[in-house]
């Protein structure tokens, strides 16, 4: 059996579990029978792709999409891991092929269309089968827009199998439709995990960095006499943080990786038992910390990623008590997470994946409106209305009618067929004539030099503001090209008004400010 967070990153380049996935990946691997509820989006595939490669045995998924099927092979594939489909658009000699590999236990994962499983038990019951997974388990529900005859039969594939352990998945969550799952997909009552992602009892807040350490001290003195986590970004400056704290007498520890084994362990117990300490340390801590009362975590520097980000402000307030965030965030730490990303060693397609998880982040920094809501947004959930729990519900950032930056943002994007990244489209906008946009003639658009009235970091402001609105997003699955969501249409046209924060086009003060 291999460690889930080993997998987690050197297979699927991940450096943290998103909101859920975790517990629904110890369940699948410790052999329980799961129906798993999340939002579209929120990464449910990992679920059952990474127990998969955690255990022995061939994972069978069932899905009803041949294209992303094809997909998530071809991913799985590209980071080494033996999987294929099997559909009624196989060849003959693929199918010979998957059917060998099959015969010889070569297979991890085999994606599965729902017109196969009434014929496949036979084939199936020679292969060594740990886990059914079901995705899309909605399909199954005679009630429901998306039914698939051919999902009744995973039932009766089930007994087939032994009455093999069944993992199924959905993004609908109504409580009939999970119990017509429960009742067609398993013999027992599953473990149901549907678990919004919203801690409604952590305040959630972001400031740019102008003197960073009274901008902490002052966070953490007026929490003083309560535990709580400060995260920095190297190990000399938990220390110095520590220092700092202890020294104003808020009774501070460090920890980092870098530390003996002996002193890391005192400083972890002193914090676990201890009602009024404040660690300061790197993400290496927290893994391990179960500790109910954390009143607050600030992070001195940006983490990695949303993904990131939501895991450590998650460790505070488990006991449903309110419990306060922070996050400090400025130009330099934008430099270095970049700088981090395209010096690291990974494959150039794991970092761009890099680079859009942390540009998620600088859009959730730089949010215009309730925090909650972007946050939320990101995972696929929505939330209904305005937080009231955030600095942006708290305080209103200043506004101005962005209309016609935003428009010229949009048409840039759509004259050039929503196949671009930022800096390209950037470029055009203030008439750049790079080479890349010579080589497409990018220069004859008529948006080309449009948007000269900004510099470059305020367009990036600019558009950073659009994908918090849900206006445009960055398609991870076209090498992070933007591209225009419904909500653009109405601003296209002129019949809706756009407001953006007014400091994103003042990023040199906004996010900027002296080094930490
Ligand atoms: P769905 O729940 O809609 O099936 P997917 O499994 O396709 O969602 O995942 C949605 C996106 O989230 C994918 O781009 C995937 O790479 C990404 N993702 C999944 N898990 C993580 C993680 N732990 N960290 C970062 N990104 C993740
Ligand atoms: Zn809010």
């Amino acid at each position: 059996m291999h460690d889930a967070r080993a997998l987690l990153k050197t297979v699927f380049g991940f450096e943290d579990f998103r909101p859920g996935q975790r517990e629904i990946v110890d369940a699948v691997i410790n052999g329980r029978d799961v129906l798993a509820i999340m939002p579209t989006g929120g990464g449910k595939s990992l679920c059952y792709q990474l127990p998969a490669l955690a255990r022995d045995g061939l994972t069978v998924v069932v899905s009803p999409l041949i294209a992303l099927m094809r997909d998530q092979v071809r991913a799985l594939q590209a980071a080494g891991v033996p999987a294929a489909a099997l559909t009624s658009a196989n060849t003959p000699e693929e199918q010979e092929e998957i059917f060998d590999a099959l015969d010889h236990g070569r297979l991890k994962l085999l994606y599965m269309a729902p017109e196969r499983v009434a014929v496949s038990g036979p084939l199936l019951r020679r292969a060594r089968i740990t886990l059914l997974a079901v995705d899309e388990a909605h399909c199954v529900s005679q009630w429901g827009h998306d039914f698939r005859p051919d999902y009744l039969r995973i039932g009766d594939l089930r007994q087939s199998l032994g009455g093999v352990q069944t993992a199924a998945f959905t993004a609908t969550a109504d409580a009939e439709t999970r119990a017509e799952i429960a009742q067609k997909l398993f013999d027992r009552p599953p473990e149901t995990f549907l678990r919004g992602f919203d801690r409604p009892n952590l305040f959630l807040a972001f400031e740019p960095k102008n003197q960073p350490r009274q901008q902490l001290l002052r966070f953490v003195k007026a929490r003083k006499g309560r535990s709580g986590i400060v995260y920095a970004s190297s190990r000399n400056k938990t220390e110095v943080l520590a220092k700092a704290l202890s020294d104003e007498g808020l009774p501070a520890l460090a920890y980092h990786a870098g530390l003996d084994p002996v002193t890391r362990q005192q400083n972890q117990d002193r914090f676990q038992r201890e009602d009024d300490l404040v660690m300061c340390a790197t993400v290496a801590f927290g893994m391990g910390v179960d500790k109910p009362d954390i009143r607050f975590v600030a992070h001195a520097d940006l983490p990695k990623s949303v993904e990131s980000y939501y895991q450590e402000i998650g460790r505070a307030g488990r006991d449903g008590a309110p419990a306060d965030t922070l996050t400090l965030y400025g130009l330099d730490d934008i430099r270095l997470r970049r700088m981090q990303i395209d010096e690291s060693p990974a494959p150039e397609e794991r970092k761009r994946g890099d680079h859009q998880r942390f540009s998620a982040l600088l859009t959730l920094a730089e949010a215009p409106r309730c925090r909650r809501m972007t946050l939320l947004g990101y995972f696929g959930e929505t939330l209904a209305e305005p937080c009231g729990a955030c600095d942006l519900c708290r305080n209103p950032p200043k506004l101005f009618d962005a209309t016609v930056a935003a428009q010229k943002a949009l048409s840039a994007i759509l004259r050039t067929g929503e196949r671009f990244g930022m800096e390209h489209l950037i470029a055009i906008l203030r008439g750049e004539t790079t080479e890349k946009v010579a080589e497409r003639g990018h220069d004859r658009l008529p948006t080309f030099g449009a948007g000269k009235e900004f510099d470059r970091n305020q367009w990036r402001g600019v558009f950073r503001q659009l994908a918090a609105l849900g206006v445009v997003w960055a398609d991870a699955e076209r090498h992070g090209a933007w591209r225009c969501a419904e909500a653009a249409r109405p601003i296209l046209k002129g019949e809706q008004p756009l407001q953006m924060r007014a400091d994103a086009l003042r990023p040199a003060k906004g996010a900027g400010g002296r080094a930490a």
